[in-house]
């Protein structure tokens, strides 16, 4: 038997692009539950965070998230949300 996942608390796996068409996702922040305290935009792997002068997160580049869900799964506050963009969604487009 061989161990594919990562162990727990190591930073997430990077997505192969290659041979399959890029999903996209959606990164909203509900402003009213945000306390600023800069988790989400210092765990993404991938920058699509930043933050504003308040300490609070800014999607700066949501067509680089790998959906990884790290930023969602860790804030404080379940203050943030990632979910595949529906027109990259397999099957959404379809017949
Ligand atoms: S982890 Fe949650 S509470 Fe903290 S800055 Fe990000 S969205 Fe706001
Ligand atoms: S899902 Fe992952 S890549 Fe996307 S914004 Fe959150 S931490 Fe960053």
């Amino acid at each position: 038997m061989t161990r594919t996942e990562s162990p727990v608390g190591t930073a997430p796996p990077e997505e192969s692009s290659a041979s399959k068409p890029q999903k996209l996702f959606d990164v909203h922040v509900y402003r009213d539950w945000c306390k600023g305290c800069g988790i989400c935009a210092a765990l993404c792997p991938k920058h699509v965070l930043a933050r504003n002068n308040e300490g609070g997160p800014v999607v700066v580049d949501p067509d680089v998230c790998i959906g990884c869900g790290w930023c969602e799964l860790h804030c404080p506050d379940f203050a943030i949300s990632v979910r595949p963009r529906p027109s990259t969604v397999a099957g959404a487009e379809e017949e």
